[in-house]
Formats: structure tokens, sequence, C-alpha cells
């Protein structure tokens, strides 16, 4: 590649990095503050290992961190500064934001919606629905 590109390489890999609906999708859940995977899980009605894929994405960009609280891993966003870019592309692109930031999910077994609940609900519960 030329190198007259270069300076413009890590800013394209950004822009690589947010080119995918369903981690914006996740940025969007997450904007409130730190969710544990299984309610990203049960908003989202996807299976884990999809979810990760993408969490694994945003976390190696540095966007998103993860934090491990006994049997809960909770993923929070550690560049705020990315919103201002997506709120632009929302406003560009005529699509407003389409689902509410994370709120309480009654088929959510994560301890933020069932806060009376104690210990982690088997994933059996969550994949029941499916
Ligand atoms: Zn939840």
């Amino acid at each position: 590649m030329s190198n007259i590109f270069k300076p413009y390489q890590a800013s394209a890999d950004l822009f690589k990095i947010l080119a995918h609906p369903a981690r914006l999708t996740i940025l969007s859940i997450l904007r409130d503050g730190e969710q544990c995977v299984c309610h990203i899980e049960a908003m989202l009605k996807l299976r884990q290992a999809y979810i990760s894929q993408h969490l694994k994405v945003l976390k190696d960009a540095g966007i998103v961190s993860v934090r491990r609280d006994g049997w809960n891993m909770y993923y929070h966003i550690t560049c705020p500064e990315v919103f201002v870019v997506i709120d632009t592309m929302f406003a560009l692109s005529g699509h407003p934001e389409p689902i509410p930031h994370a709120h309480s999910n009654a088929n959510c077994p994560c301890p933020k919606c069932h806060p009376e609940a104690g210990l982690p609900v088997s994933r059996q519960v969550i994949h029941s629905s499916e």
C-alpha cells in the first residue's frame, strides 16, 4: 500500500471495528454502564459464542474492557469518545439508534435484572425461548 495512506491506516482500522451492526448494537447496550455477558445475550437473543467473538474485537481495539465478578463477566466502555462517531453516523444515516439503551429484561438472568436471584441461573433458562 502507498505510504501516502499510512497516516490514515489507524483511523481506517478503527472504522472497520465499528463497521458491524452487531458491534454497534453491543456498544448501544453498554452505553449506560457495564453489563453482564448474559445480559447482552438475553437482549440480542443470540448465542454467546457469536457475542463473545464481537466483544473480543471491541476489547482488542480498546473500546471495551471486561471485569470478572464471580461467575459473571461484565463488559464496560473504556473509550466513550466512540459515541461521538457513532452518534454522527446515526445522524448521517438517517436512522436513529433503534434500540433503547440497556434496560431490564424479564427474560434475562443477570444479577442487574434480577438482583434478588443471587447466584446466576443456569444457561438453559436463557436458551429456553430459542
Ligand atoms: Zn440483565
